[in-house]
């Protein structure tokens, strides 16, 4: 593979179903890159804040068309690992569990996709980014040089993913147990590759890295090395 543009950078999707261990390992990755990360699921968890602190989730259901206004003017940006909703923090809120229980059936909607894509194209536009989400080989970025799409086992991401809430809220009381965690996660999933407009799905060239025995590291390293393919000379 030759050099893709004049800076020699590309663009690195990674896709995969819930806690798979992408937002891990693309932070990691384009740290070693010295590329921009960017965590497309905490856009479409911010939609769901907003949408659920304007009270309209019931009505969403009943009229989903009644998502537009909120979307005039969203501002959604990323400061290192910060994520801005209209100017305000809300990187721990986004990662709370009634946004997680919301965030497929916001994600689902056509409106709220179309305007993320174009804000995500355009975050992308000039290459060097690694992009996490469900949609982002497929959709967003169907050129990306690499694409990959990250799996493991459901009991094995339960696992993670309540360690990882246990971590955040120093308290394992309030954390759900990881059987809920479980059945969360496989519907979030059924979900998401069941809707209509991008769902979830492996695109036919996307290299399949199941992440089920690895280490973070190892996740690290193997996606490093695909990418230093792409980008040597
Ligand atoms: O990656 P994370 O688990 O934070 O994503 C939350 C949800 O956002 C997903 O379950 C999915 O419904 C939605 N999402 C999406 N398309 C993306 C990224 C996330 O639909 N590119």
């Amino acid at each position: 593979m030759g050099i893709i543009n004049e800076s020699g950078k590309i663009i690195i999707a990674i896709d995969g179903p819930a806690a798979s261990g992408k937002s891990t390992t693309a932070r990691l990755l384009a740290r070693k890159l010295g590329y921009t990360y960017i965590d497309t699921g905490a856009m479409y968890r911010s939609v769901t804040l907003k949408a659920l602190e304007a009270g309209m989730l019931e009505r969403l259901h009943e009229n989903p068309e009644e998502i537009e206004p909120l979307l005039d003017n969203i501002d959604i940006a990323f400061d290192g690992d910060r994520v801005f909703l209209d100017g305000r923090d809300v990187t721990a809120a986004i990662r709370e569990n009634r946004v997680s229980r919301h965030v497929s059936f916001i994600s689902s909607l056509k409106p709220v996709r179309d305007i993320l894509k174009q804000m995500q194209r355009n975050m992308g536009g000039r290459r060097g980014v690694v992009m996490d989400g469900r949609d982002i080989g497929t959709v967003v970025f169907p050129d990306a040089e690499l694409k990959i799409f990250l799996i493991a086992d459901a009991s094995e991401r339960a696992r993670r993913r309540y360690a990882e809430l246990v971590q955040k809220s120093g308290d394992n009381n309030s954390v759900p147990s990881v059987d809920e965690l479980e059945r969360e996660i496989l519907q979030r999933d059924k979900d998401d590759a069941a809707r209509t407009h991008a769902p979830l799905k492996k695109h036919e060239d996307a290299v399949e890295v199941d992440t089920s025995g690895l280490t973070i590291e190892e996740q690290v390293t193997l996606v490093y090395n695909l990418a230093l393919e792409k980008t040597a000379v």
